[in-house]
């Protein structure tokens, strides 16, 4: 299945991504996850998004597409994918039914995935990341055993720079003017939209979304 995962910043994309790559065997295409690790390798990519990333901006369409592009055609020859955070603009989402059509793989649906804003502030300030392994935490909802320390693999737990409060209320703003229209895009296109509580508990929401696509 190729899929696209829509929803604001900290709306548990990621964590349902992951969830349902493995239960339904695609593999996870995360572009911010691509771009952190851009920026940690110090590539030349990595130096162009950082900025933007940081103050919570969307960076440029022609970056992520050829991002998008490569890592597609790196992919083995069966080109199925659950698209977290990409599409974000109404022309990322045109390449990317450009990209799979010319792939024969085209989009099976979209997830929205809908948290009201406030809680989404409340749960970014308590998201922590393994600098190892990647494994995603929420103080509040879902901590480690034991504090800043990843109960996978014993990494040290980190905040994102661009999960502080100001931060976060910006990116929402974005998601709201440049992201938000493309559930209405894809609602006037013939892929199917599904829409799931995302104000739910991890195992509620994936069980939603495994229900809406009839799994
Ligand atoms: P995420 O982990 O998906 O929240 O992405 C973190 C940051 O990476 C975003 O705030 C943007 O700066 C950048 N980013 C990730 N995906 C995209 C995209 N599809 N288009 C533009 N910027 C992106």
């Amino acid at each position: 299945m190729n899929l696209v995962l829509l929803g604001a910043p900290g709306a548990g994309k990621g964590t349902q991504g992951a969830l349902l790559a493995g239960r339904i065997g695609a593999h996870k295409l995360a572009t911010g996850d691509l771009l952190r690790e851009a920026v940690r390798a110090g590539s030349e990519l990595g130096r162009r998004a950082k900025s933007y990333m940081d103050a919570g901006e969307l960076v440029p369409d022609a970056l992520i597409l050829d991002l998008v592009r490569d890592t597609l055609a790196q992919g083995d020859s069966d080109p199925k994918a659950i698209f977290d955070g990409f599409p974000r603009t109404v022309p990322q989402a045109e390449s990317l039914n450009a990209m799979l059509r010319e792939l024969g793989t085209p989009l099976d649906g979209v997830v929205v995935i809908d948290v009201p804003e406030e809680k989404i502030v409340q749960r970014m300030s308590g998201r922590r990341t393994c600098s190892d392994c990647g494994r995603i935490y929420n103080l509040h909802t879902d901590p480690p055993a034991k504090r800043d320390v990843c109960d996978v693999c014993g990494g040290k737990l980190t905040q994102r720079m661009d999960d502080h409060e100001e931060t976060v209320r910006h990116r929402l703003s974005v998601y709201r003017e440049a992201t938000e229209p493309l559930i209405a895009f894809y609602e006037n296109s013939s892929i199917p939209v599904h829409r799931v509580d995302g104000d739910r508990s991890v195992e509620q929401v994936q069980s939603q979304i495994l229900e809406r696509l009839g799994r």
